[in-house]
């Protein structure tokens, strides 16, 4: 058990990344009390039910109320209605922090909305599952994943950016720091376009489909079964993404596009040896995943295969 980062830990949206947040404080004891807010009844009575924070409240205004650190885990898109809500109840002194896959879009919605008084430190879990919803979050979640704060300028109090440091070292996680705009452009890399690509891949399976019946489903090998498996991820936390990571996302289709065009060049042309180059580099770049510890080399990416 872990000294308390904070006294009071507000919760607003019990999704997988607010759930598994509460698993993780109170696994290691990183808060006195936890209060949780999500918009609809249903799912603050599955939060009820399954145990889900100490106090579930049937407004985000109470839920914060007295809070030292309140967390915004809704989609990007309503990060700035949210905080509008919140901000006159705000505790005096208290961080504000957020876990939205976009920083500057978010930083943008959210700073101006919040009193002098409060600090603000956004952050973002690089760790999820394409499940949603407040029964689909664990405590181990972000064990050995890292966590990006992104403080909102470079006037934010340090003792407030280390104590948003220290609740997701406490939580499992490995920290790194850096702006908001580097952030979007290297997660526009690694995750926002690897997502549209795999939600385009399994949009031309489902059109073949219609074509080959239900062969698609049926012999599905491991690539497409991947692809199927990121394409599952939340259609509205998605949306969000990209409308709110607009320009990065655009910037790497757009060299994305540049290479598949080579690749498609050198099959056309019978350039082996520009594939076999190609795909050794890429090969070494998985390697350095697994060597960084960040995935297994266990079949379907360590995720539970099941035999059919
Ligand atoms: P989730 O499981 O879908 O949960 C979202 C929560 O937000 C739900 O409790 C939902 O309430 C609430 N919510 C939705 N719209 C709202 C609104 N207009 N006002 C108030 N509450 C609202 O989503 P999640 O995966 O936890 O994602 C939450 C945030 O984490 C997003 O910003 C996302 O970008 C970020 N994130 C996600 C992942 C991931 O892999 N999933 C990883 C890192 C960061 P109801 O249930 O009542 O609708």
């Amino acid at each position: 058990m872990n000294k308390p980062v904070y006294d009071r830990v507000a919760l607003i949206g019990l999704g997988l990344i607010a759930s598994s947040m509460f698993w993780a404080i109170k696994r290691s004891g990183l808060a006195g009390e936890v209060t949780g807010y999500a918009r609809s009844q249903a799912t603050r009575d599955t939060a009820r039910k399954i145990g889900l924070c100490d106090h579930v409240c049937d407004s985000a205004t109470e839920a914060v109320e007295g809070a030292d650190l309140v967390v915004l885990c809704v989609p990007v898109g309503v990060m700035g209605s949210v905080a509008k809500e919140i901000a006159p109840v705000l505790k005096p002194g208290a961080t504000v922090s957020d876990v939205g896959s976009v920083k500057r879009a978010v930083i943008d919605a959210v700073g101006p909305q919040l009193p002098d008084n409060v600090h603000f430190v956004p952050a973002h879990p690089l760790a999820g599952t394409e499940h949603s919803g407040p029964e689909s979050g664990f405590a181990e979640l972000y064990d050995n994943r890292w966590c990006i704060v992104v403080p909102a300028d470079e006037n934010t109090d340090p003792k407030a950016v280390e104590k948003v440091r220290a609740l997701w070292e406490g939580m499992g996680s490995f920290v790194d720091q850096m702006d908001a705009d580097h952030h979007d452009l290297v997660l526009a890399v690694t995750s926002h376009a690897p997502h549209l690509i795999a939600y385009t891949m399994v949009g031309v399976a489902d059109d073949l489909r219609r074509v080959t019946d239900t062969e698609v489903i049926k012999y599905s090998a491991a690539g497409f079964r991947d692809f199927t498996r990121i394409a599952a991820s939340d259609p509205t936390m998605w949306r969000d993404v990209f409308l709110n990571n607009k320009e990065a996302t655009l910037e790497i289709l757009g060299r994305f596009t540049e290479e598949l065009f080579a690749l498609q060049r050198a099959i056309r042309t019978g350039d082996g040896d520009h594939l076999f180059d190609y795909f050794t580099h890429t090969r070494d770049v998985r390697r350095s995943i697994i060597e960084a510890g960040q995935d297994t080399d266990a079949p379907n990416f360590g995720r539970g295969a099941k035999k059919p």
